[in-house]
């Protein structure tokens, strides 16, 4: 059995790989300092409270586990935040994570599986983006992750350290038995804000921009299953055990909807009013992010099976009975 550790495990995202991964079979450690991560979210796994950048830490955990590979979801991915706060952001999502790389080097532990984003690539220069796609980020969220992904090139070069980089498009959705989900504090992504205004914790969203050159002025993303994107994971972690070589992954879903969409889409799910009121653009955001994920169907067999109604009923269903 291998033993892989999830750092930021008890996060959003990490969440849910680490419960695909222990329903594959797999022993998962969560490493998490909780700084946005939740307790609760870490059901029957073994858990480690420390810091990303905390390579002694780090170093006997991989020991006392006997760590196979690292996945990493510990980042700051605030679109918006990153451009008033780039130190913390270039600090958490750079800094930190190269002392974590090194952990893992001096440890001899070998394969890392990264999240990375749709924000490296910046504004897109072709309707879908594929992994060839010209990397020119607009933010410094999307700066911090490309960054990690040619230092990553370089670790794999000099010390043979393998990696996995996904770059997902907007993630969304949660478990099908609403027992964890996305949690956000203060929430800032779009399709929980939705469901909040639709549950009535909130009394409206706010689109940011309607003036974007898009079919109806508001912006365009690609939203995928945080299921999807976990499954996507252990596919290349597979492949990369298989192969013991690095490879690079867009995961979305390959269709763009816009924020007024995604709104009209929850109000037909939920049966519930949402109030909308427009407001300027956010600084930082490209008009349209979709995904052209043919590399990782055709190289990893990768599918999704959640569309975007499915995405907004699980999302909605954690709305409704979310514990935390
Ligand atoms: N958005 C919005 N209102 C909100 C939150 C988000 O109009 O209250 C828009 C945002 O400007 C972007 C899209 O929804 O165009 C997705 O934003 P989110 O923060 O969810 O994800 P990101 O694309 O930044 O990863």
């Amino acid at each position: 059995m291998k033993n892989v550790l999830v750092v930021g495990g008890a996060g959003y995202i990490g969440s849910h790989a680490v419960k695909m991964l222990k329903e594959k079979g797999y022993n998962a450690v969560v490493y998490d300092n909780l700084s946005k991560g939740h307790r609760q979210a870490v059901r029957g796994m073994e858990f480690v409270k420390g810091d990303l950048g905390d390579k002694k830490k780090l170093a006997a955990v991989f020991k006392k586990y006997n760590i196979d590979a690292v996945m990493h979801f510990a980042a700051f991915i605030e679109v918006g935040e990153s451009v008033k706060e780039p130190a913390r952001y270039y600090n958490n999502n750079i800094v930190k994570v190269i002392s974590l790389l090194d952990a893992m080097v001096e440890n001899g532990v070998k394969y890392f599986v990264f999240s990375s984003t749709a924000a490296t690539f910046g504004e897109p220069v072709e309707a879908k983006i594929s992994e060839r796609h010209p990397q020119n980020p607009i933010n410094p969220y999307g700066q911090t992750k490309l960054m990690v992904e040619k230092v990553l090139k370089d670790y794999d070069k000099a010390y043979g350290l393998k990696s996995s980089v996904l770059r997902y498009f907007n993630a969304a959705g949660a478990e099908d038995g609403g027992k964890i989900g996305e949690s956000h504090t203060p929430e800032t992504h779009l399709l929980p804000i939705i469901l909040q205004a639709a549950s009535g914790k909130r009394d409206s969203i706010k689109i940011f921009g309607e003036d974007y050159p898009t079919k109806d002025g508001s912006c365009i993303r690609d939203f995928v299953h945080v299921n999807d994107l976990s499954s996507a994971h252990i596919l290349a972690l597979e492949k990369m055990f298989r192969t013991n070589e690095s490879d690079d992954f867009n995961l979305g879903s390959g269709e763009g909807f816009s924020v007024k969409e995604v709104i009209e889409c929850a109000k037909r799910v939920t049966g519930r009013p949402i109030k909308v009121e427009a407001a300027p653009r956010r600084a930082g955001d490209p008009a349209v992010l979709v995904a052209d994920s043919a590399k990782a169907k055709k190289v990893l067999g990768w599918q999704t099976l959640y569309n975007l109604d499915k995405i907004i009923q699980t999302a909605w269903n954690w709305e409704l009975k979310r514990k935390y």
